[in-house]
């Protein structure tokens, strides 16, 4: 039997992991820290638990595509999944407005707010329509697909939103509080057609959360490997990959020994890989987007607050207001809730988390504060999370005295822990004019070795990054089947001895 060795226990890595038992192989995942899941993953701080990723799944409706990878790899099945009411909200001038599951229900929402910007609202739930139908989650049964003449009448509307930034879009509408909604959850710089993937998804109930969120999520997919048969290697770091010409032979780990290989998956963060393990260089196109202007990075400041309320004044994500000074360039501060977790909080209490976004230079500041001066780096995570109570408080005067610091994390904590390069979490940001089309997996010069990333398909993310990890085992599987051609062809035309 062959074997992978997969280097990193994230999502791409255990989905990469799961689909080579599956095929076959002898697959063993190195994962540097002490538990697999990567970003997908959680911790307890003072009897309340932090969940770091999961806003919503992309692929947990039944009719989607995303769902058969999802059950595939142990994360849904018989899990209960919740589609929430709302996604996320926003206020303005006393009135709010919630991105709703019932997208008719949106439709309306902003009909009332807005009369004056009903050439523009309908377009928009259009186009939301449209894309559902493209991932076969349209119609009211969230089941219907795309017909050819329909998908050629859509043609110039997806190209109008194509084109556009978020930032654009908003200024389309005259109603502030519909501005700020529409550019509320990334800023003005992301293309408009993520955003309309995203309500697609919600909407199309194809954005849910399963059951036990994030570390509920990594728990079953290390589940299922290990039913496949997988091994995983938890505290040892790939520390190199070694070569012997084309080929990859082997990986040494942190703990000095060394494995040998017939295939080697590599899913950390390439900026951080190539150049250090590999030693090749990065694929053209990757290495491109990593260099140039145009795909930005980013990661986030975050803070979680134990929260001594029963019943919370929001549902879902909540966009704080903040002032044009707010310290960072993306003036956006998600606050998120897990009501739907009952033991996330003891009971009669909850924990609020609350996000901002962070550019590359924003994100090294922090890497390189936490290396330089401790000390103020402490003390700038403390100022932060004091203003971001400030700012839940001025939204809802009610959670005045309720609030308690429980943690503070920032881009130099996720570097530190998944060893991406400027700690970013998702991949580059998807801007306007941009088709988010997978980058190969292929490395020039090593024929056995295939990336397995969120980064070779932008805007990153869990559906991506186990998409990722599944396209380079059926590289992998593709090869194998050339390699045996290859062999029977060699034994046909050898010359009959005498
Ligand atoms: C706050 C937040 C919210 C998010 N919300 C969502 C959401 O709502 N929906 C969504 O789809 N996505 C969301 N994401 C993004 C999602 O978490 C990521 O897209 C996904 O987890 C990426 O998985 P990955 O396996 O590609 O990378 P990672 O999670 O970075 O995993 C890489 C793994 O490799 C390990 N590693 C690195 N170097 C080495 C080495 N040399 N040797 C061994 N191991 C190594 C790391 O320790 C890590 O475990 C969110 C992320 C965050 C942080």
């Amino acid at each position: 039997m062959k074997r992978i060795v997969v280097i990193g226990g994230g999502v791409s890595g255990m989905s990469a992991g799961i689909y080579a038992r599956i095929n076959g192989f002898d697959t063993v995942i190195c994962e540097k820290h002490s538990t697999v899941g990567g970003n997908l993953c959680g911790w307890t701080r003072d009897g309340y638990h932090i969940d770091n990723c999961i806003h919503w799944l992309t692929g947990t409706n039944p009719h989607s595509e995303g769902y058969r990878m999802w059950n595939e790899l142990g994360v849904l099945g018989d899990v209960s999944v919740l589609q929430g009411n709302t996604l996320y909200s926003c206020g303005y001038g006393g009135d709010t407005l919630s991105l709703f599951r019932d997208i008719n229900k949106l439709e309306q929402r902003m009909l009332e707010l807005s009369p004056e910007d009903s050439d523009e609202i309908r377009r928009l739930i259009h186009a939301v329509d449209i894309m559902q139908r493209i991932g076969g989650i349209g119609g009211d049964g969230h089941d219907e697909g795309l017909g050819i003449r329909q998908g050629i009448y859509a043609i110039p509307l997806l190209m109008r939103y194509y084109r556009m930034t978020t930032g654009e879009l908003s200024k389309c509408f005259s109603h502030p509080l519909l501005r700020k909604f529409i550019s509320a959850f990334w800023g003005n710089e992301f293309g408009s057609l993520a955003l309309l993937m995203v309500f697609a998804a919600f909407c199309g109930e194809n954005g849910g959360i399963p059951a036990g969120g994030s570390c509920g999520m990594a728990k079953r997919m290390e589940k299922q490997f290990a039913a496949l048969g997988g091994e995983v290697l938890c505290d040892r770091e790939v520390i190199r990959i070694n070569r012997r010409g084309a080929l990859a032979e082997s990986v040494d780990l942190s703990d000095g020994t060394r494995l040998t290989a017939d295939y080697v998956v590599v899913t950390c963060d390439p900026a951080a890989a190539f150049g250090s393990i590999i030693d090749a260089p990065m694929p053209k196109r990757l290495d491109r987007q990593y260099k140039g202007r145009r795909f930005k990075r980013f990661s986030a400041f975050q803070c979680a607050f134990a929260c001594d309320v029963d019943k919370l004044p929001f549902e879902g994500d909540y966009i704080l207001s903040s002032e044009s000074d707010f310290p960072f360039e993306i003036k956006q501060v998600i606050l998120r809730e897990f009501s739907h977790e009952t033991d996330y909080a003891p009971e009669g209490k909850n924990v609020l988390q609350c996000m901002t976004f962070c550019y590359e230079n924003e994100a090294n500041e922090f890497i390189r504060m936490r290396e330089a001066d401790k000390m103020s780096y402490d003390r700038k995570k403390r100022e932060l999370s004091e203003l971001f109570e400030k700012l839940i408080i001025t939204d809802f005067p009610i959670l005045n005295g309720k609030l308690r610091l429980i943690d503070a994390w920032t881009p130099a904590t996720y570097k530190r822990y998944t060893g991406a390069e400027i700690g970013s979490f998702m991949s580059f940001a998807l801007p306007a004019k941009c088709l988010p089309f997978r980058i190969t997996g292929a490395v020039d010069g090593i024929e056995n070795l295939f990336i397995a990333s969120q980064w070779q398909q932008l805007p990153g993310g869990l559906p991506i990054a186990a998409s990722c990890g599944r396209k380079a085992v059926s590289d992998i599987m593709r090869r194998e089947v050339f390699l045996s051609k290859r062999k029977k062809n060699c034994m046909k035309t050898k010359p009959m001895q005498s």
